[in-house]
């Protein structure tokens, strides 16, 4: 079986800084990672391959320094690594990214099951993994917390819900994203850090893809940022004490009095 593990190269905290005059990012002084629920998603693959045998394939676009994320990826234990670096990736949402990649995957041919992170510490949406599910028109299962079942034909999956859970049988190709309850990353053996550093990781350019150019980057991104920005602050809220019929009583008086006072100023 073939696996692909997608993943994302992305700033070493979660305190994300904006540029209010460019609305990107600022990413000088901050040291990158790969996406940690990525992590998971490597993890399951190599798990997957131990089982079921095979070989996996990690995924990222970006700069060519995440090249060093897909190193760590064949430290853990993922077969080889592919950068999809052009400028003409540069300014992609997530709707030409989740095409970006759905494009090398189209190029790789036989993939059995693709594995995403839930979501990216930095973009936050969760929209890629289901985003290249679409363009590849496959069935998917996100937020995956356990593998039932698995082999050449189908995949049973419980995936996370607000409020519980439920299992899905799912046919095989398909794509997963992952939450962190799923697995415990390993760390790199000493073997997998010696492979690691010798990996080849290769690059692919718009055209090695066969990109349509008005599909990629920028120009494929129909996402226009207005504005970005840090919420205030919430001021802290209040809480109600006492008996329910108490307590209902006290917040219908706040509501009233609240209704009043928006109607006179
Ligand atoms: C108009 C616009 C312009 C933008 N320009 C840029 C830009 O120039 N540079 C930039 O870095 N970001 C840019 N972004 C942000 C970019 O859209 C997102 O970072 C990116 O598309 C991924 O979305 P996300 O971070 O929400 O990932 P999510 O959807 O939250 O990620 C889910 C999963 O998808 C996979 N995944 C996500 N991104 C990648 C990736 N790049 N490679 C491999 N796997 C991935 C991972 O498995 C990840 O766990 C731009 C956004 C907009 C709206």
């Amino acid at each position: 079986m073939h696996f692909v593990v997608c993943i994302k190269q992305v700033p070493e905290t979660s305190d994300v800084r904006i540029n209010p005059e460019t609305n990107t990012l600022i990413r000088e002084g901050v040291a990158s990672i790969v996406n940690p629920f990525d992590m998971y998603a490597i993890e399951e693959s190599v798990r997957m391959k131990e089982k079921l045998g095979g070989t996996i394939t990690a995924i990222s676009m970006g700069p060519p320094q995440a090249d060093a994320a897909l190193r760590e990826a064949v430290a853990m234990g993922v077969d080889r690594g592919i950068l999809l670096t052009d400028r003409a990736f540069a300014g992609s949402d997530t709707w030409a990214t989740s095409y970006t990649l759905a494009m090398a995957i189209r190029k790789l041919g036989d993939v059995s099951v693709i594995l995403c992170g839930k979501q990216a510490s930095d973009g936050d949406t969760a929209q890629v993994g289901p985003g290249i599910a679409t363009h590849l028109d496959l069935p998917q299962v996100t937020y995956v917390r356990r593998i039932d079942e698995m082999d050449e034909s189908h995949i049973v999956a419980e995936r996370m819900l607000e409020d519980g859970s439920e299992v899905i049988d799912c046919p095989v190709p398909c794509l997963l994203t992952v939450v962190k309850e799923l697995n415990e990353p390993r760390l790199p053996s000493l073997r997998g850090k010696m492979a690691a550093k010798k990996a080849e990781i290769v690059h692919w350019t718009a055209a090695d893809l066969g990109c349509e150019p008005s599909k990629t980057g920028l120009d494929g991104s129909p996402t226009k940022v207005v504005k970005i920005f840090t919420p205030p602050a919430r001021a802290g809220g209040q809480i109600l004490t006492g008996e329910p019929e108490e307590v209902a009583k006290k917040l219908v008086e706040k509501i009233r009095d609240a209704v009043i006072a928006a109607a006179h100023s």
